[in-house]
């Protein structure tokens, strides 16, 4: 797909320095630019369309350093403040898309931590990618202290990209989940489903994690049986978009339905619906009778947004 890295978090091309991980002194070396996060938030400059990085010795005092990459001859990190006391509403937090903003003390003028989720679309692809990679990260190392194997404290090494176990020798590497999610199309038809969680009128497509031993192809042929008894013969890939809430890689695919009976997985979903072109002009019109739009910045808008402008190729 030619516009495949067009996507929300696609696209940035940072230099992820992996030299600078391995060589501590060249490291330390060079000035650094750091991005702090409070409980997942990154640190947003006042206009709200960029990411605010701070000198590293501002935050120095605060969190593990996580070396995102190299921007003009600074690294850049990222660490987790949340052990800091911000100011700001907190009511909202941890909401699906929690609206609050919160403000720490020696930050930028007019800064505040605020959701991902909720910014994403007005962030260069560059600050995307920086966010996404940080939000990530910080979220495994608070995760994946302890040992998988032998439950033993681990140590941060490689400039927070690995964890190493003192006692059993094992590393730990920061995981990405895959999770396919597919646009199944019959004809000039799209299947769409609902989860049970999602607000009345909230469409979109199928999606679900990938299990070991499976190929991408036959888990989006899996998932759309198991959820809504359509048969997907061809399937192939798309486009992917790193989604780090908290893990997820999603694989973007296109399915060919071989059968349109629907027969869902209630437990799964609460509906799925066969859904043409014309109508989900409408969709994305905002004058779909019954169907809201898919969220903009999410895999699943993009890939019906090219679907209906015939760019899969
Ligand atoms: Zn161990």
């Amino acid at each position: 797909m030619r516009h495949a890295e067009t996507v929300t978090f696609g696209g940035g091309g940072l230099d992820r320095a992996e030299d600078l991980r391995r060589h501590p002194d060249r490291l330390a070396a060079l000035p650094a630019r750091t991005l702090p996060l409070w409980r997942g938030k990154p640190l947003m400059d006042a206009a709200r369309t960029g990411l605010a990085l701070v000198d590293d010795a501002v935050v120095a005092h605060a969190g593990q350093p996580i070396l995102l990459g190299r921007i003009d001859g600074a690294a850049v990190f990222a660490r987790d403040v949340s052990a800091l006391t911000v100011d700001g509403e907190t009511e909202g937090l941890g909401a699906f898309l929690d609206p609050t903003e919160q403000t720490l003390p020696g930050m930028p003028d007019g800064s505040a931590f605020a959701e991902l989720r909720a910014v994403m679309t007005r962030l260069s692809p560059l600050d995307a990618e920086l966010a996404a990679t940080a939000r990530g990260a910080v979220e495994w190392h608070r995760t994946h202290g302890f040992c998988a194997n032998c439950g033993h404290r681990t140590e941060v090494e490689k400039a927070g990209w690995a964890r190493a176990c003192p006692a059993c020798g094992r590393h730990h590497f920061p995981r990405t989940d895959p999770v396919v999610i597919m646009l199944v199309t019959r004809g000039d038809r799209a299947l769409l489903g609902r989860s049970p969680h999602w607000p009345e009128g909230f469409f979109s497509c199928l999606a679900g994690f990938m299990e070991p031993g499976e190929t991408m192809e036959a888990a989006v042929r899996r998932e759309v049986w198991e959820e809504t008894g359509v048969k997907v013969g061809a399937v192939r890939y798309l486009a992917s978009q790193p989604w780090p809430f908290p893990a997820s890689l999603m694989l973007g695919a296109h399915g060919e339905a071989v059968s349109d009976e629907i027969a869902i997985d209630p437990e799964e979903i609460a509906e799925a619906i066969w859904i043409d072109r014309t109508e989900m002009m409408d969709v994305f019109a905002g004058t779909h009778p019954r169907l809201g739009p898919p969220r903009d910045g999410a895999i699943a808008h993009f890939l019906l947004r090219e679907w209906l402008a015939d760019r899969l190729d």
